[in-house]
């Protein structure tokens, strides 16, 4: 098998060297194919992800296949601006050069993939790549089988397949992946296994992105309207069952307006799924056996407050919010991953910040409030990959904001240009003439020194 990957890897440094991915013309049209994909195989991807996720086609088209195709078609548009030598302003010293920055690819990059959003977080970093100029050695997760097969099936039909190739399968082939030399590693996935990706990188000193996870706070200032907050709380938690990078992973509040919060939350709930949730459609499930033990365990013992209900048969967790939970408590050990929402009460913000501050640096970081000084002083003395003040998630789905993480959330960013930036090397370009007049002017740097070149 490794000898495959080696074989993968040179078909697609091959590639690379013909000088076909540079041209900004063969880019284009990759990603109007890559666009196609989408377009023609929308049923396909909606099947593949409904039987790993239980996705509910709302979610599928807004957050996996909508969200890539818009940021191809944002691409497209800015292509060649973004492809083109950046010209920096000149100082005096260089007034007759021409100083130009290169947009240059990296080469080979490697793409991992999560299974929460296979096709978005998969999928979306190709596209960067590729209109950055790369070849691309993909491997979706493999715990989101149908959805990994399906982009299998699908890249070879619509992209250059020598420059563009999917490998399948797990932690095994990843790691025969990772023993071979790529120029740029884009990562996306748990903080363990960005680790191992991390120092197989270091070998070869590859440039590496990480997109991880962790617990991303919600603060709910007592000033907030509690209605609101709940539902786009909630919202947040339970899209994707909790299987979210970003989701809210627990509330930081006050007694009172946790105790508004649950009220609000169990008539919501009723409203969104009726006297039984696991009968909607519109809610996911747990992606195998193995998280769905690792989510139960964290009711067990805890106050629950709303919820509850689990179904191993069909991998069911109700959305269950823990009431009054302590930083020692398992809940606070982990990222959370699943549909269950800890409240971790605190007197005030100052303490709500202490706290955030205690702990590693969340990738997301939530804060309901209307009063300015709060959310002033939160922005101010919090670290986090983004913010969202006043809703969930949303953040993530700017145009053109980067969207990464920082410290254990991860290093390194991507989408819109951000992602294009990523995957180029910028290259600082000094042209000087043969002007005699330029000449005489920097000949000052010549020997022999002397105390009055010194002063120039
Ligand atoms: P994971 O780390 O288990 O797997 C990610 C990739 O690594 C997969 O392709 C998998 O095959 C591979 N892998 C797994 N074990 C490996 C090993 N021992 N050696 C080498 N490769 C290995 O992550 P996951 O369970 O797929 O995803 C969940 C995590 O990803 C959560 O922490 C979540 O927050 C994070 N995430 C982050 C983002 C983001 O954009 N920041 C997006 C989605 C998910």
């Amino acid at each position: 098998m490794a000898s495959n990957m080696n074989e993968v890897v040179t078909k697609a440094r091959n590639a690379f060297n013909t000088g076909r991915t540079k041209a900004v013309e063969f880019r284009e049209k990759q990603l109007r194919n890559f666009l196609r994909l989408y377009e023609e195989n929308t049923p396909q991807i909606l099947e593949a992800l409904k039987a790993d996720l239980h996705k509910h086609k709302q979610e599928s088209v807004a957050m996996e296949i909508a969200f890539n195709a818009n940021e191809i078609r944002t691409t497209l548009r800015e292509l060649r601006k973004w492809a083109a030598p950046e010209k920096p302003s000149k100082s005096f010293s260089n007034i007759s050069d021409d100083v130009l920055i290169y947009n240059d690819p990296y080469g080979v990059v490697l793409v991992l993939g999560a299974w929460n959003y296979p096709i978005q977080v998969t999928l979306g970093p190709v596209a960067a790549a590729i209109a950055a100029g790369n070849c691309v050695i993909i491997k979706p997760s493999e715990l989101a089988t149908e959805t990994a097969n399906v982009i299998a099936d699908l890249i070879p039909k619509y992209l250059d397949s020598e420059c563009y190739q999917v490998v399948l399968g797990g932690p095994k082939e990843t790691q025969q992946l990772l023993e071979q030399k790529f120029d740029y590693i884009f990562f996306t996935g748990s903080l363990r296994v960005g680790k191992i990706v991390h120092a197989a990188a270091n070998r070869d000193l590859t440039p590496t992105t990480l997109e991880l996870g962790g617990k991303s706070p919600c603060i709910l200032d007592p000033s907030a309207d509690i209605d609101i907050a709940t539902r786009r709380i909630l919202w947040g938690k339970w899209i994707n069952a909790g299987q979210t990078c970003v989701a809210p992973d627990y509330i930081l509040c006050n007694r009172e307006v946790g105790r508004k919060f649950i009220s609000c939350a169990e008539s919501i709930l009723h409203e969104w799924y009726g006297d039984d949730p696991q009968k909607s459609l519109d809610f996911g499930r747990i992606i195998n056996d193995t998280h769905f033990q690792r989510v139960s365990k964290l009711i067990k013992g805890a106050k629950v407050a709303v919820g509850g209900k689990t179904d191993p048969q069909e991998r069911f967790i109700e959305l269950t919010i823990l009431d009054d939970v302590k930083e020692t408590d398992l809940t606070m050990q982990e990222e959370i991953f699943g549909p269950i929402l800890p409240i971790l009460y605190v007197d005030d913000v100052n303490e709500a910040i202490k706290y955030i501050n205690r702990n590693d640096k969340p990738l997301a970081l939530y804060l309901f409030s209307k009063d300015k000084k709060v959310v002033d002083l939160v922005l101010n003395n919090t670290s986090s990959g983004g913010v969202t003040v006043n809703d969930t998630v949303m953040h993530a789905g700017v145009d053109n904001a980067p969207f990464g993480g920082v410290g254990s959330s991860g290093m390194g960013n991507y989408h819109g240009k951000y992602g294009f930036d990523t995957f180029v090397h910028k290259k600082a370009t000094l042209v000087k003439n043969f002007n005699s007049i330029a000449e005489k002017l920097s000949s000052v740097r010549y020997p022999p020194y002397s105390e009055s070149k010194l002063k120039l």
